[in-house]
């Protein structure tokens, strides 16, 4: 199945589509995660992604085709996947209509005020990809999984979040519409706790397997 994960920043897309894939046996594809990569490596495209990134603006579309372009032409794409964090644009998704054959969108519905202190308090592990909220750490600043010692994203500053916000509105919001025209759009409650939000999620495409 070619699953699109659709949501705000912060929506819990991430932390759903990892166990989601694990249930599954498909890979996970965050185009987010290979941006961050490839800013990590210093690659051409890392660097023309960084300033985009780090104001909390979206990256220009070719860059991003052509991107998910390559990754789902690899072998283990061929049983499936998700798509956590593209497409973001209408083009995008048009583009994507070239590329791939998509069978469900889930949204992950959040509200703005819920997005905002989620991503405040967000802290990751750059090491394994881990991702806590500052409330539920203890006091700890290491990852549980790995031991990697946790930081707070230069994107998920207060400024950039609010940023963040709008931009999701603006230009990736009008996708809902689009998926929900062609019949593929399922709605899911993202603020039910991780484990009701997974339930509605393995019920949803359960019924599309
Ligand atoms: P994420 O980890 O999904 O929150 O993505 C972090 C940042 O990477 C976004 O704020 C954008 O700057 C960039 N990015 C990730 N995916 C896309 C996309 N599909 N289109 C444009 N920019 C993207």
């Amino acid at each position: 199945m070619n699953i699109i994960f659709l949501g705000p920043p912060g929506a819990g897309k991430g932390t759903q589509a990892v166990r989601v894939c694990e249930a599954l046996k498909i890979p996970q594809i965050s185009t987010g995660d290979i941006l961050r990569a490839a800013i990590r490596e210093g690659t051409e495209t890392g660097l023309k992604a960084k300033s985009y990134m780090d104001a909390g603006q979206l990256v220009p579309d070719e860059i991003l085709v052509d991107i998910v372009r390559d990754r789902l032409a690899q072998s283990d794409c061929a049983n499936g996947y998700i798509l956590d964090g593209f497409p973001r644009t209408v083009p995008q998704a048009e583009a994507l209509e070239g590329i791939a054959r998509i069978d469900v969108v889930l949204e992950l519905q959040v509200e703005d005020e819920k997005i905002v202190s989620r991503l405040s308090g967000r802290r990751v592990c750059p090491a394994c990809g881990g991702t806590y909220h500052v409330s539920l750490l203890g006091g700890r600043t290491s990852c549980e999984k790995c031991g990697g010692e946790l930081i707070q994203r230069k994107d998920d500053a207060p400024e950039t979040v609010q940023n963040r916000l709008k931009v999701y509105h603006e230009q990736t919001q009008p996708l809902v519409d689009y998926y929900q025209g062609k019949g593929k759009l399922k709605a899911v409650d993202g603020d039910l706790g991780l484990d009701k939000v997974y339930a509605q999620i393995m019920e949803i495409l359960g019924a599309h397997a």
